[in-house]
This record gives structure tokens, sequence and C-alpha cells, in this order.
């Protein structure tokens, strides 16, 4: 990303990482090399910013039913009491669980309390509990992680004459220098009615790009024939959509670093 260049022995250094895409932690492939010093800059926090985001998705489902096994920690209020909790799902089958070293003893006691005079009274019904899974991260930060996986994933497939070329250079900066607004309207929540959990899409229609579909997020990268400023350009033209429809043609997700345009000179 930084666009050093490195000898061989980088790796056995430790200087170059391997790079999954999306982030190894919610299921990407190894696909790239990058160096220690981009992985720290920018790695850290945004890959667990997506990392954090999945987990939280997971957790909803769980509660929701949709998951059949999970385990997390939630905060549980009931009352004016909020006290910690283990979740687990095992089969379907939840179990909510205050764990005493994660908790204020004070707060556990009153909690067991209040549980046993429910119960001696007989007063489940009507009780209304608060379950909030606990994560924390920055929705910018998490949005920044796809469009970094995203870049690796087109670097991997293409190679360095697209990564490098100069319509990439906002998209790169924006990784490196997460804590600023340098490009917008690059993310897209991807459309549920698509059963591919990962794609790449060159479109035609409505503007020449990439599509990059990460799972729940689809990211929009300048391609050849895009538009100067592709970014700037997004936000005057679809200032409103939420969903894009678009038109194009599909291409194999890379496996490994395929680099396609860097050995076939003809695509
Ligand atoms: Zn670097």
């Amino acid at each position: 990303m930084c666009k050093r260049l490195f000898v061989a022995q980088a790796v056995d250094e430790g200087i170059l990482t391997i790079e999954h895409a999306p982030p190894e932690k919610v299921g990407g492939t190894p696909l790239a090399l990058t160096c220690k010093d981009c992985n720290s800059v920018s790695g850290y926090t945004i890959d667990a910013a997506v990392v954090e985001r999945e987990k939280l998705i997971d957790a909803a489902k769980a509660i929701t039913g949709q998951r059949r096994n999970y385990e997390g920690r939630a905060t549980l209020k009931m009352g004016d009491e909020l006290i910690n909790v283990r979740i687990e799902v095992n089969e379907g089958a939840i179990s909510i669980k205050p764990p005493l070293n994660i908790n204020d003893p004070k707060k556990l006691t009153a909690y067991i309390d209040y549980m046993m005079y429910l119960h001696k009274e007989g007063k489940w019904d009507g009780e209304t509990f608060n379950i909030k899974p606990m994560a924390s991260f920055k929705n910018k930060y998490s949005r920044i992680g796809d469009l970094k996986s995203a870049f690796i994933v087109s670097f991997a497939k293409f190679g360095y004459k697209y990564v490098l070329s100069k319509q990439l250079s906002p998209v790169r900066e924006q990784i490196l220098n997460y804590d600023s607004d340098i490009i917008d309207k690059y993310w897209l929540s991807s459309d549920q009615k698509i059963d591919h959990k990962y794609f790449i899409c060159i479109l035609d229609e409505p503007v020449s790009a990439v599509a990059i579909k990460l799972d729940k997020a689809t990211v929009l990268l300048p391609w050849f024939g895009s538009p100067g400023n592709f970014y700037q350009y997004l936000e005057h033209n679809f200032q409103d959509e939420k969903q894009l429809s678009f038109h194009g043609s599909f291409l194999k997700w890379p496996e490994s670093l395929e680099m396609e345009m860097d050995f076939f000179k003809n695509i």
C-alpha cells in the first residue's frame, strides 16, 4: 500500500506479513503480502473494526435464533440494574450466565435476589430484559476495513498495474489515513438477494467501475474507463441512492496472488 519495494528476504525477516482479505477472523483467505508498517498503521484498527462488526451481527443472530451456536459477552439490563453476562447458544438453546469475575459482587447479589424474588412470586410474565451484545467499533473504520480488503483482493486479482494506477491513489490514501475523510461513497450495503458471498464485477452500467462484494458490504473502486475524480462523481450523481443496481461482467475470485494484468498484457 505504501509503494515501497522489498527484497525476497523481507518475508523471512518479518518485514512483510501475509494479508488476508477479508480479515482472517471473519473467514478471509491469505491473498497478499503487506509490509509491517502498513499493517500497524492501518491494519490493526480497521481490521479490528470489521471483526467487531461481525461479532455484533453474530450476536444479534444468536439472540434472535438465526444461529445455532454462539458464545460471547453481553450486558443485561433489568430494571435499573446492568450486569455483564455470557451468552451461550448450543444447538439453538440459549443460556445466559452472569460470571463472577466480570461483575461487581454487590450487583450480582442484587441480580440473584431479584431472580429468586421473581421465581417465588411467579412474576416472570411481562418482565422485560434488555440484552445488549458487547461490541465497540467505529462504523467508519469498519468501512475502511472493507475498502482495504477490496484493495487487497483487486491487487491479488489484477496486480500492481491496477493498484498503483493514479485512480487508486485516493483509495490508498484513505486506507493509510483512516482518521481522515478522503473519499466517500465507496461503500454499499450488499443486496440481500444475491447469493454469492464474494464476487468481483466489472461494471459498465451505471458507471464504469469495479464492484467487490465482501459478504455484507460491496465496495466500489474506479476502473480504467471510470470518470476522473471517481468518488466525487459518485457523490454528485448517486447522492441519495442506498442501493445501486448495476450491470457488468463477473470475474473469478482470486485464490492466490494472480496479478493478471502484470503477467498477461492483453486483458
Ligand atoms: Zn507498506
